[in-house]
Formats: structure tokens, sequence, C-alpha cells
């Protein structure tokens, strides 16, 4: 028999059934930094159908073995969830690039707590810096010219 992969392990962990897209989707998503849009992963597996992955996305996220955000361009994306056992995942601010679009969790960066007045519950939060990313801040620097230095006054 073979060794169980790491995301069919995770994936029992999480109380899914390790099927073979469940654990494509999750590896696609773990081979990267990034936040990937559902296109994004769609192209990242060209032989799964959209609505697999659709699927696939949407049973991972219920089980916390991803999170979404938003961009301000409206589109959602998905990253998986590094720490098992986390009681809030994707409890911490993202920032998404203006100029590439790229979209980063900021996991080491806490949410601030919000006392909400009574009645209220908390079901998630969102919260978006937006910017220019250091990827494409290097190339900005790059191209604005080699002889200009950064001057520490
Ligand atoms: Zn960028
Ligand atoms: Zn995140």
């Amino acid at each position: 028999m073979d060794a169980p992969t790491a995301a069919a392990k995770r994936l029992k962990e999480a109380g899914l059934r390790p099927t073979r897209f469940r654990e494509r989707t999750l590896e696609a998503l773990w081979a990267t930094d990034a936040a990937l849009s559902h296109k994004d992963l769609v192209s990242r597996l060209p032989d799964l159908d959209r609505v697999t992955i659709f699927r696939c996305i949407k049973q991972l996220r219920k089980s916390s073995l991803l999170h979404k955000v938003r961009g301000t361009d409206g589109v959602s994306r998905f990253v998986a969830n590094r720490t098992s056992g986390s009681s809030c995942p994707g409890n911490h601010p993202h920032f998404f690039c203006l100029s590439c679009g790229a979209l980063t969790c900021l996991e080491g960066l806490r949410l601030p707590h919000l006392e909400l007045p009574t009645g209220f519950e908390v079901r998630g939060k969102q919260f978006l810096v937006e910017g220019i990313c250091p990827g494409c801040a290097q190339g900005r620097a790059t191209a604005a010219g080699p002889d200009e230095k950064e001057t520490s006054s």
C-alpha cells in the first residue's frame, strides 16, 4: 500500500475523505505563498474540472484548511492554513499589491480586537492593506536608475 501523502493526512485530520481532487487542490495551494483565485487554481490544475475545483475549495474552507481573502478588485483568493488547530483561521491582515495584484498573508500581525456592542456575533474579519509589494517596489527602484542611492539622512 502506498504511503498517504501529506495532503491526504491533512485532509483526514480535518475529517475529510482524501480524494485525489482534494489532495491536488490542497497541494496546489501549498505550492505557493501567494493567495490563489479560483481562476489561478483552474490554470494550475488544467486536468481538473473547474466545478470540481470550486467544490474542493468550498469543502477545504468548511474544514478550515484554507481561508478566503477578497482583494479590492473584488476577486476572492484562497490561502492554505499553515497551522493546524488555529481557532480562527485567517485571523491576520492581508496585503494587496495595487501593481501586480498579489495578495499576501501578514501572518505575523494580529487583527485588532473589536469590542462589539452586545448582540453582535462575529463570524469573520477582513482587514486589507493596499499598496506596493516589496517585489514591485524593488522593480521601481531599479527602473529609477542604478545610480540613484538611498540616502539615510
Ligand atoms: Zn506587487
Ligand atoms: Zn491569510
